[in-house]
């Protein structure tokens, strides 16, 4: 299946009983077995079945399936937020005494996040995207993981995942990536050899901003060693399932973090119209981009698809169909940044992204507010920067949205 025949039709069809158009939603925290016997099998990884929605659920099943196959992917599990994705894929390998080599060009939060592993004995080498000497340097025989973000959020490099899943293989580490701006549509990460994607589909995923969720997707490719990752020692007998089973075995299923069946059901409705969101968000962004860099070329616009971009090449050769639906652009100041968002009539100040409406924030002061300089700095975060996650709308209006709003700030 293509890509916009597998965002309606993908996944499991016997979900949809009675001939629904869409999986139902299945409202339950438990399900009733037959037996004491078959909930002892069920509990015990001896039969397939549900058992407590923190564990599995039929509505959450069917996303994760449609996730699965539009990654291309082995299996996935969904959580309550892409936080909680990226904190189960880690702490599903990682132990005390662990390291993980990271593109320093990331989401605020996941900055965050690092630091707060540390309390857990984790520690975390940040790097500059795409410096192979760095990454090569900054791998120890402790290192366990590489991580990335397919377009980082907001500084917009674009990783050649195809570089950095052979330098982390060379090393016999996986490669995470967070595919979350630039979602499926615009690329595949395990298709270039990342092992695990992650997804916050809290963004384009859902597409309306209806409901906080993330997803991780295992390719079932890489090789887990019992020496280096003695987490998997019980589950390396799964094969490619291997990941995958210990997470919902164990921390996904004991940290809680899960996801409800009726945001399921959201994200199920918004996927659909995935492809067709993409491909108008790209087009809208690009031409955004390109008219702001015209009319006020001292704005420093920032997008992979203007040849201006470090990162233009990198993305020519790695997405299909558009370079993502984020820009950001410079203001001057702090000040001004502040002047040009309060004077956006269309753009709504928020801190999400890949939402139908198009977003405007100010990541110095919100989303990164907790990073240190050198974490602002190195993840492209300036004090005067304005990050754009642009929508649906009628191109001519938000041109003329931001026209009119550079020109009052200008004034002020
Ligand atoms: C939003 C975001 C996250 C976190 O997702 P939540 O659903 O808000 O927890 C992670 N990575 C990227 C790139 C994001 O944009």
């Amino acid at each position: 299946m293509k890509f916009q025949t597998a965002v309606l039709h993908a996944g499991n069809k016997e979900l949809e009983k009675y001939g629904a158009t869409l999986p139902p939603v299945y409202q339950s925290g438990a399900f009733e077995q037959k037996s004491a016997e078959g909930l002892a099998k069920i509990f015990d990884n001896k039969a397939p079945g549900y058992c407590y929605t923190r564990v599995a659920n039929p509505t959450t099943a069917a996303f994760e399936m449609r996730i699965t196959k539009l990654e291309g992917g082995m299996a996935s599990v969904a959580c309550a937020s892409g936080m909680a994705a990226i904190t189960n894929a880690f702490l599903n390998i990682l132990q005390s005494g662990d390291e993980i080599v990271t593109s320093a060009s990331l989401y605020g939060g996941t900055i965050d996040l690092f630091r707060d592993l540390e309390a857990f004995g984790i520690q975390t080498n940040f790097v500059e995207n795409n410096n192979w000497g760095a990454f090569e340097q900054a791998i120890n025989e402790h290192t366990k993981l590489i991580f990335a973000e397919t377009i980082g959020n907001p500084g917009l490099d674009v990783t050649d995942i195809e570089r950095l899943a052979e330098l982390a293989h060379a090393h016999g580490i996986p490669l995470i990536v967070d595919n979350t701006t630039a979602t499926s549509y615009l690329i595949r990460p395990l298709d270039m050899g990342a092992d695990i994607v992650v997804n916050s589909s809290s963004k384009y995923i859902n597409g309306n901003g209806s409901a906080i969720s993330g997803i991780l997707t295992d390719s079932g490719r890489f090789k887990w060693t019992r020496e280096k990752y003695p987490l998997l020692r019980d589950y390396l007998k799964y094969g490619p399932m291997a990941y995958i089973s210990r997470m919902r075995a164990t921390i996904f299923r004991n940290f809680g973090a899960c996801l409800s069946p009726q945001n399921a059901f959201l994200n199920l409705i918004g996927l659909e119209t995935l492809g067709l969101r993409m491909e108008r968000q790209c087009k809208n962004a690009l031409g955004l981009a390109a008219w702001i860099q015209e009319h006020y070329p001292e704005a420093a616009v920032n997008f992979p698809g203007l040849k201006s971009s470090p990162w233009h090449q990198i993305a020519e050769k790695q997405l299909k169909n558009g370079y993502g639906g984020i820009f950001t652009l410079r203001a001057g100041s702090r000040e001004r940044a502040f002047s040009l968002i309060n004077n956006l009539k269309l753009a709504l100040k928020v801190s999400n992204i890949g939402d139908t409406k198009t977003l405007v924030i100010h990541p110095a002061s919100t989303i990164s507010l907790h990073s240190t300089q050198k974490q602002k700095e190195e993840a492209g975060v300036y004090d005067d920067l304005i990050r754009v996650s642009v929508g649906i709308e009628d191109l001519g209006d938000l041109i003329e949205d931001f026209r009119q709003a550079i020109e009052m700030m200008e004034k002020q």
